[in-house]
């Protein structure tokens, strides 16, 4: 297994100042799609990410919007007490609010094997990027605990070969395109033998037990990771 990032060429035009609140709407009772003003200076690549700073705390998303959107959406979930989400998550639009931009090599590499793309939670916010940007094909997991938790799937459903929704607390019956368990059991039982490029995004933890399965049945695969925590 290949581990490492794609590309570290030039990085697009870097950003560090002040945005402000478009929107914030919630799309479930503890995660949140923010929608912050694009500053004029930031262009970034699709899996990228900000690092916001509030009242001296720091704390990095990835950017949920293609490059060519116009405002910059980020997906968000909320930790009660958690310093920053807590902050994010009472402001009103308007609020201004620091940060710089873009950060990370988290990069679709176009020419690769098939994708598939391994996301937890509020970790599928790259990959809506990359789809919005132009990938297709791919094969998704995304981990969730319920259906009303898979964030962007009619929009990711429609430019993947395949979608599978993995539902940790779903009970039967369960609806077309999900399964029970983990993304790991997906990665385990569905996932037909090939030549993949895994990308893996959201929890440590998801990452290391993806990463046993992966180094297990696909030792060839070329393995790009985004963890969370
Ligand atoms: C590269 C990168 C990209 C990220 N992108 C996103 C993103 O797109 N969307 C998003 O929602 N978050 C993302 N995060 C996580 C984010 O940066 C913060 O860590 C998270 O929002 C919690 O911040 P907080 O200040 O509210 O919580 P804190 O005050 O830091 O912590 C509150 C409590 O929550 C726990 N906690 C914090 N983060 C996690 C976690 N991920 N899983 C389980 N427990 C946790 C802490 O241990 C603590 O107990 C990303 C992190 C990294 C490193």
């Amino acid at each position: 297994m290949a581990q490492g990032s794609l590309r570290r060429g030039t990085e697009p035009s870097g950003w560090r100042g002040s945005t402000r609140i478009l929107s914030r709407r919630f799309l479930a009772p503890a995660v949140f799609e923010l929608e912050l003003e694009r500053p004029a200076a930031l262009g970034f690549r699709p899996g990228q990410r900000l690092r916001l700073r509030r009242e001296g705390c720091e704390r990095d998303y990835s950017i949920a919007s293609s490059p060519g959107e116009d405002g910059l959406r980020l997906l968000i979930r909320l930790f009660p007490g958690g310093k920053m989400t807590s902050n994010l998550a009472a402001s009103a639009p308007g609020t201004v609010i620091e940060g710089s931009g873009p950060h990370g090599y988290f990069l679709f590499d176009a020419a690769g094997k098939t994708p598939v793309f391994v996301a937890a939670g509020t970790g599928i916010a790259p990959f809506r990027s990359m789809a919005a940007s132009g990938a297709a094909g791919f094969v998704l997991l995304h981990g969730a605990r319920t259906a009303a938790e898979l964030f962007y799937r009619g929009f990711l459903e429609a430019r993947a070969a395949r979608y599978v929704g993995c539902l940790t607390r779903a009970r039967p019956p369960l609806p077309a395109g999900t399964r029970p368990g983990r993304v790991t059991d997906a990665l385990r039982e569905d996932l037909a033998p090939g030549a993949y490029d895994f990308y893996l995004c959201g929890r440590s933890e998801m990452i290391r037990d993806a990463l046993q399965v992966i180094d297990a049945r696909f030792p060839q695969a070329r393995v790009f990771t985004e963890p969370f925590s």
